[in-house]
């Protein structure tokens, strides 16, 4: 007997009537002699109705508050699931987090999973129930309630199925499949049968949400076998692999992209040692994420101008930040821009390739797109360029690379 986490998203458990086929098709499982765990995300934009509730009260939200009310709407899908399972015969039992007890850190908003209690779980299961478990929340050490980010139901399946050792974790979605790039973007997106690990990593990290993040980093570091699938129809989906030598490797896997960038750059700086850590200190200490850097060697040859990148939510607070240490180090100005995307091209192939990042500069000039910024690591590049271009720039590139299906 296998034991199967199975996620399912917001969408696919958005009406009774998807709830109840989320229902039969977890029965299916099970009585093809499977035991089961379902986690489930609130009914699609319940989350973000939420979130507008609260901020029509207080913007920004506390913290704390803002977490006992979006996990609210992870509590109403369990209940549902349940009640569906056992309306058609299947013994079922729901969680929330803290009943669980799914213990993280007390970073709400954003809390990071430490341990997860198995033994409820896994004294259910015994009993011959399924376990419905409420995704995206959990509780810190003093017995607040927390949330994991957007996203993070995932997160909960992967953890889940971590401590449980189970033999696979099934994130069901709206999609089926990981594919080369997001087909809401580009209709001939192909699907992938299989992503080695690190390559769904720079994906996930590079702005591709089909999975969160931290889902992939807790897969990789429990070795949990990840598969991402349709609840909408049948199909193997896309398995998640931790082998590097999948056969036939294309030498770009996909194409990611981020939406929500913005840049700054400080111009006529002093050109000497400390100056970037003067820059960016004050933004670490405001908790600021930065991203991409680009320092350049201004035309005097004695200042320099210096350009970051940072997500579009943190952008007015970081220009207030740089004002002042423009003003503190004597700059001759600061700039920005808050319109801006950036594009990745992503694949293990190009540890053994050369030519990728010119082939890619050539097809964006093809279609007359200027790139602003540019970074590369082992398996990705990254451009960031206009947010006007990203339809353009993600389909120039996905034929570029030949990343189309076979019919296309
Ligand atoms: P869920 O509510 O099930 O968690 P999400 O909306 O979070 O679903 O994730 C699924 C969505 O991710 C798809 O509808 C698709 O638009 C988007 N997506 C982005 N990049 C990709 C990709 N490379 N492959 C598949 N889907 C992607
Ligand atoms: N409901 C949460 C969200 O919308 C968590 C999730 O769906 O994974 O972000
Ligand atoms: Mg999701």
């Amino acid at each position: 007997m296998a034991l199967i986490v199975q996620k399912y998203g917001g969408t696919s458990v958005g009406s009774v009537e998807r709830i109840q086929a989320v229902a039969q098709r977890v029965k299916r499982w099970r009585d093809a002699g499977n035991s089961l765990v379902v986690v489930v995300s609130a009914m699609s934009g319940e989350t973000d109705r939420l979130l507008g509730l609260a901020k029509a009260i207080q913007n920004p939200p506390s913290p704390r508050e803002l977490d006992v009310l979006l996990s609210t709407g992870e509590q109403v899908t369990i209940a549902l699931l349940s009640m569906a399972l056992e309306q058609i015969g299947c013994p079922a039992r729901s969680y929330t987090g803290a009943q669980v007890r799914i213990r993280t850190d007390s970073a709400h908003n954003k809390a990071r999973i430490q341990e997860i209690d198995g033994a409820r779980i896994r004294a259910d299961l015994q009993a011959g129930r399924v376990v419905v478990v409420a995704g995206f929340q959990g509780v810190d050490e003093a017995g607040n309630i927390t949330t994991l980010g957007r996203g993070g139901s995932d997160t909960s399946a992967v953890a889940v199925a971590a401590a449980l050792k189970a033999e696979e974790c099934q994130i069901y979605t709206d999609v089926d499949g990981v594919y080369t790039t997001d087909p809401r973007i580009e209709p001939r997106a192909r699907k992938l049968n299989r992503i080695t690990f690190e390559e769904m990593l720079e994906m996930a990290s590079l702005g591709s949400k089909v999975l969160q993040i931290r889902a992939v980093e807790f897969a990789g570091k429990y070795r949990v076998p990840l598969r991402v699938l349709s609840s909408f129809g049948e199909g193997e989906g896309t398995l998640i692999t931790f082998e590097e030598d999948i056969v036939e490797q294309a030498v770009i896997s996909g194409i990611a992209f981020a939406k929500d960038e913005a840049k700054l750059t400080i111009v006529g700086v002093p050109d000497q040692p400390g100056i970037a850590h003067r820059i960016l200190g004050p933004i670490a200490e405001a908790n600021i994420e930065v991203d991409m850097i680009v320092q350049n060697i201004g035309a005097d040859g004695t200042t320099t101008d210096f350009t970051f990148t940072v997500h579009r939510n943190d952008y007015e607070r970081a220009l207030s930040i740089l004002q002042s240490t423009a003003d503190a180090l004597g700059a001759r100005a600061v700039d920005g821009d808050d319109r801006i995307v950036k594009i990745s091209l992503v694949g293990v192939g190009m540890r053994s390739h050369a030519g990728i990042a010119s082939k890619m500069f050539a097809a964006l000039a093809k279609e007359g797109i200027n790139i602003r910024m540019i970074s590369t690591s082992e398996i990705k590049i990254s451009v960031v360029v206009d947010e006007k271009y990203l339809e353009l720039g993600v389909r120039a590139l996905h034929q570029a690379f030949g990343l189309e299906k076979e019919s296309g």
